[in-house]
């Protein structure tokens, strides 16, 4: 979530310390240790925040728009593409977002925080018969929000396909901190969203409408984006995949769903706090962490 160039002064950020409830860093050995992820790449981030709860997040997502500075979400940095990495303030949810929800084994779901490790949340799940498909070489670090973020998938991947395939719900916080919960609509709830109050939200989806609408724009999407066959790629907004949705093509049965953009957006473009995850049946008992 970047919104300028501009560095906010020592004193913008004490206050800005006072006024969460989780810890908030500038200190030099913080800001090195979190300057890389898995990535060769590195750059000093201007200080690192630890969010206790959604108010913390909202109030640093304010200050970065009021400041002009980017956040950039964290949870395991084990990306290996400098995801996490740069000159904003790095927000850890590794810490405080850790929370299994709701788990629903007759209709399939999970509902967790950014923060969960994927193994740790198939050790919760298996004794409900269920596990969480979409794994990494990193399972044992890796975490939900990540994974969302980067569209994971590993050595399964034919089996169970990547994160965005699981994705159900997805509660977010937007760049004005209002929160908003993502999910599949069919035509008339698509339109009652693109007609709804004046806010971002709304105007997400009346700007979404009006792209994917737009013949020139759709042509252009076809022509230049991957084959729709190569089922993870993560170049780019996945704005292929919303515009098959039956909102804009009668003929199709799929739903329109935003959280196929923000799977693979790598923390661009809204702060994700809680994800409902559609799992897989598991007929044997899950081993290990490592
Ligand atoms: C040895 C090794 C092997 C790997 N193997 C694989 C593999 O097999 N398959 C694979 O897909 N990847 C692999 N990776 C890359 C990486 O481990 C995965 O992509 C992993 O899922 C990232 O999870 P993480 O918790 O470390 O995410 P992070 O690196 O912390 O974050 C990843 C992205 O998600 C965003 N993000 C995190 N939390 C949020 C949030 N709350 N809201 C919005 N955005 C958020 C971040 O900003 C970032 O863009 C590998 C990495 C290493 C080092």
């Amino acid at each position: 979530m970047s919104h300028g160039a501009e560095q906010p002064s020592p004193s913008a950020l004490a206050a800005l310390a006072q006024s969460l409830r989780g810890n908030f860093d500038v200190a030099e050995t913080a800001r090195r240790l979190y300057a890389t992820d898995a990535s060769a790449y590195q750059e000093m981030p201007l200080a690192v925040a630890f969010p206790a709860d959604d108010n913390d997040l909202a109030t640093l997502i304010r200050f970065a728009v009021e400041h002009g500075t980017s956040l950039i979400p964290r949870t395991a940095g084990t990306s290996l593409a400098g995801q996490v990495v740069g000159g904003g303030i790095v927000v850890d949810v590794s810490r405080t977002f850790t929370k299994i929800l709701a788990i629903n084994a007759s209709e399939g779901w999970v509902r967790c925080q950014p923060g969960v490790i994927r193994n740790e949340l198939n050790m919760a799940l298996a004794p409900h018969g269920m596990l969480f498909g979409p794994e990494t070489s990193t399972q044992n670090r890796a975490m939900i929000g990540g994974m969302l973020g980067n569209n994971s998938c590993g050595s399964n991947s034919i089996r169970y396909g990547s994160v965005r395939d699981h994705v159900l719900e997805i509660t977010a916080l937007l760049s004005d901190g209002s929160k908003v919960v993502f999910k599949a609509l069919n035509a008339e709830e698509f339109e009652a969203k693109c007609q709804g109050p004046d806010t971002l939200e709304t105007r997400l989806y009346q700007h979404i409408c009006a792209l994917l609408s737009d013949p020139a724009a759709r042509e252009a999407i076809t022509r230049e984006f991957p084959k729709p066959d190569i089922p993870r790629r993560n170049t780019g907004y996945a704005l292929d995949l919303l515009m098959d949705a039956t909102c804009f093509d009668p003929a199709s049965e799929k739903s329109f769903h935003f959280g196929k953009l923000i799977a693979g957006s790598e923390g661009t473009l809204c702060f994700v706090t809680e994800v409902k995850l559609r799992c897989n049946p598991c007929r044997r008992r899950f081993k290990s962490g490592k």
